[in-house]
């Protein structure tokens, strides 16, 4: 397994202006925290300007999109190619989020020609998995990641699979309205996916990165990170300040967290 995994996925926030200074400011932070690889998903408009700043800074942040569309070109009004974010010079395709999942008809059969479009143009393909309170209620989460991640993954090459994380990140624990996971939940669920990988792909099925996600904040980030088969933290509100961001870091390093 690499470098402990922290990054955050802005959604539809932040300006081009907001997003480079904050850009900016994170790979000033970065250089402290060798023992962390770090990434940002943002906003299209943005990416290329990112890229260059990243660059121009000599920075191991890696850089990814928040959606592709799996066609390289065509009669798709609106939608981004991975042919496209390749020009930029990406790093990471977020796929799958929960947003796209439940407002934009994100199945997980479009996640998997997502997946297999990105691995294909030479992406690290960022896999978001999550369950819905009622299926946590009914006892069934296990079930949904599992057959969400055979399916996201159904024609992933074992060779391409060093470019493949999974973030597990509960619908109902996402976001304002969010829930914050009990530790041990996390802790059962990442056991069960490690499972999963390894029955898909035998002891390869062990360095494919698991993240947690989901209301994390200064609060929790230490206790689901502790958790077994965690290897990262996918952050939303609380990494959106490169503050609190680092707040989160230093308390990491101060549990130990490597
Ligand atoms: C997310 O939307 O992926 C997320 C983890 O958000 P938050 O941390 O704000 O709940």
């Amino acid at each position: 397994m690499g470098k402990f995994l922290l990054g955050t996925n802005w959604k539809m926030n932040k300006t081009t202006a907001e997003g480079l200074a904050y850009t900016d400011g994170l790979t000033d932070i970065i250089p402290k925290f060798p023992e962390y690889q770090f990434f940002i998903c943002s906003p299209y408009v943005q990416l290329w300007k990112q890229r260059e700043l990243i660059d121009s800074k000599k920075s191991t942040l890696m850089l990814g999109a928040q959606n592709v569309h799996y066609e390289d070109c065509g009669q798709f009004t609106g939608e981004i190619s991975p042919v496209m974010l390749k020009e930029i010079g990406l790093d990471l395709l977020e796929i799958g989020h929960s947003e796209r999942r439940q407002y934009y008809n994100e199945t997980d059969y479009t996640v998997n020609k997502k997946v297999l479009a990105g691995l294909k143009h030479g992406f690290t393909t960022l896999i978001c998995v999550g369950d819905y309170m009622q299926e946590k209620e009914f006892g069934v989460s296990a079930e949904v990641l599992a057959k969400q991640i055979k399916i996201a993954l159904h024609g992933v090459d074992e060779k391409d699979l060093d470019r493949v994380w999974i973030a597990y990140e509960p619908y109902w624990a996402i976001g304002v309205q969010g829930i914050p996971a009990e530790p041990e939940v996390v802790d059962s669920l990442h056991t069960m996916m490690r499972g999963v990988l390894v029955d898909l792909y035998g002891e390869r099925g062990k360095d494919v990165p698991l993240l947690f996600g989901g209301s994390v904040n200064i609060k929790n980030a230490v206790a689901y990170a502790k958790c077994q088969d965690v290897n990262g933290l996918f952050i939303g509100r609380a990494a959106w300040h490169t503050d609190t961001f680092e707040e989160i870091m230093t308390a990491l390093r101060e549990a130990g967290i490597r």
